[in-house]
């Protein structure tokens, strides 16, 4: 009786909308709680942030949004796409992170899409992050999988300790780079993001919850790791953690020669031992090409004063190889980290007087995107299409890559105004049974084509893509793509190479009525 009168017509609203769901796919109105059905949201709004994402290419409506405020929310979802028995096709489901995916990953057309921030959300006060340490695994945190990176930094950050692995951008969330890889500076060291998880709770496309870890539920837990969200909805993922750092020795230097630029990347990052003293802590490289200033939206490094002597480089040279090296230290080893920078870097062959260094806080290191994001948004162009390509490139090729796509493709084109981002990292720290995907080489490069378009001309970049890809596969350069989008099978086929038949059994056993992440668009709802 007290139930006011919109409210009322809010939820009959939303038992119209989710039975108008249910009758194109399968009858689903019995199985959902009242309870549940007001989680879900039917407004334009809601509607709209869920069909657009980062790239702002790829554009797909679902027909409601959960926004759930425990994970059993999530599981009572699931259960009721999976629960009919019937062979009619269930309504799809896909977590949604901060929807920073470029093609449209985290969408699921007519169906429903959960906003994970919700459930990190509901943890109010930093509960949703809890730090712990055992024996067996030392420093640890319970995360939710809704959760940004940035506050998984901030909370532990608190208790003196860290996470070792990162992305650059921290305002993504856990479930959804553990989804892809998780992949920085620091994966030649530390290994990507999924390499350093001890355990995880996923809802599985039958609706069930399931705590997995290399011990227990074994199949899933290496299933869901780079998994593009097929297999499973991450509801907590248990971090590494260790001390961390007070400040950072942040440095660049810059290269003529694409050779001497790729042989001392690979030399820093052959010193990648864990507790190896003299080993940096991330090594990136990037690409300065004479129609672009020597800073990008993604961090202002270069002293102003530098500017016009790196310009005329760059004239002079069309493009400069850059590599970004850190290395972090405390209390401990400021007395001493100059003296071990000095010797790592004896023999390094970049141009005489083009290095440059930095020494700034931990935090504004991780952080040092932000900035950027920040002041693209107040310009209005932070929301631009983002035809983004991010290959892993082969250590073998890399040279014909260079000769091939930067020299020929893109510097030609003269297109090209974002950064492009190039460093080598070591097999070994992936481990071959997650679901990621990597080139069959001890050191394979990440080329990141991070293109920031105008509204109306993403196409052109898109087409360099494409053309790029086309000498690729001419040249039998066996490239692995990093955040896929593929439109077909036998694309996803050969992508997977010898780990698809894994792939498709896993899928077969983890969600079998392929409810999950349809987005990603591997496989087809209609078989
Ligand atoms: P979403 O885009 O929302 O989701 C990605 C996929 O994961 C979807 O298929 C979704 O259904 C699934 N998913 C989401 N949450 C879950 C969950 N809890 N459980 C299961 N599946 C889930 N990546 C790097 O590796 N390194 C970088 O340095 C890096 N920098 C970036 C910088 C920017 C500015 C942007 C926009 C992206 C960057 N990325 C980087 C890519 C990023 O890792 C991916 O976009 C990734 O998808 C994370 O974004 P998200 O949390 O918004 O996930």
């Amino acid at each position: 009786e007290n139930f006011p009168i919109v409210s009322q017509f809010m939820v009959m609203f939303i038992i119209t909308r989710l039975l108008s769901i249910v009758c194109k796919a399968k009858p689903l109105a019995h199985c959902l709680s009242n309870e549940l059905a007001e989680k879900l949201r039917t407004d334009p709004k809601s509607i709209s942030t869920a069909s657009v994402d980062f790239g702002n290419i790829v554009r797909e409506a679902p027909e409601a949004v959960l926004h759930p405020s425990c994970p059993e929310d999530i599981a009572d979802l699931v259960r009721s796409a999976y629960c009919d028995g019937d062979s009619s096709i269930p309504f799809a489901i896909a977590a949604r992170g901060r929807g920073h995916s470029i093609r449209g990953q985290a969408m699921a057309r007519g169906g429903v899409v959960v906003d994970m921030t919700s459930l990190a959300r509901h943890h109010s006060g930093g509960a949703a992050i809890s730090v712990s340490w055992s024996r067996h695994l030392g420093y640890y945190a319970d995360v939710s999988g809704g959760q940004l990176w940035r506050d998984v930094l901030e909370e532990t950050l608190r208790q003196g300790l860290s996470p070792v692995s990162w992305t650059d951008y921290l305002y993504l969330t856990v479930g959804g780079t553990l989804s892809n890889a998780g992949i920085s500076g620091q994966t030649f060291r530390y290994g990507p993001q999924i390499s350093n998880v001890y355990e995880m709770d996923v809802i599985t496309g039958t609706g069930k919850l399931t705590t997995c870890s290399p011990d227990e539920n074994q199949e899933l837990f290496y299933s869901v790791l780079g998994g593009l969200g097929q297999f499973g909805i991450i509801t907590r993922a248990r971090i590494a953690l260790d001390r961390a750092p007070k400040r950072v020795k942040w440095m660049r230097m810059l290269y003529s020669d694409f050779s001497a630029f790729t042989k001392d990347q690979e030399y820093l990052i052959s010193k990648n031992g864990r507790y190896q003293d003299n080993a940096l802590d991330y090594v990136e490289g990037l690409l300065l090409m004479h129609q672009g200033p020597p800073d990008s939206w993604r961090s202002s490094f270069f002293p102003l004063s530098d500017h016009p002597r790196i310009i005329s480089l760059l004239k002079q040279h069309k493009i400069i190889y850059c590599i970004e090296v850190a290395k972090y230290y405390d209390d401990l080893t400021q007395n001493t980290v100059n003296k071990d920078l000095e010797n790592l870097f004896q023999g390094l062959s970049h141009i005489p007087k083009f290095m440059f260094q930095k020494d700034i806080a931990y935090v504004d290191f991780l952080d040092r995107v932000r900035e950027g994001e920040l002041k693209l948004t107040a310009q209005g162009l932070w929301d631009v299409p983002h035809p983004w390509l991010n290959l892993f490139v082969p250590k073998s090729r890399i040279a014909d890559f260079n000769d091939g796509v930067f020299k020929n493709i893109v510097l030609k084109r003269n297109i090209t105004t974002g950064t492009i981002l190039i460093y080598p990292m070591s097999r070994n720290k992936w481990d071959d049974r997650m679901s990621a995907v990597v080139p069959d080489e001890d050191v394979f490069y990440t080329v990141g084509f991070l293109h920031s378009s105008g509204f109306d001309d993403w196409e052109k970049f898109d087409l360099q893509n494409k053309e790029l890809l086309r000498f690729c596969e001419d040249a039998g350069i066996e490239l692995k793509h990093y955040l896929p989008s593929f439109g077909n099978e036998q694309q996803w086929t050969r992508h997977f190479g010898s780990k698809w038949r894994r792939f498709h059994q896993r899928k077969a056993r983890f969600d079998p009525k392929m409810i999950l992440s349809p987005g990603q668009r591997i496989f087809s709802r209609n078989q």
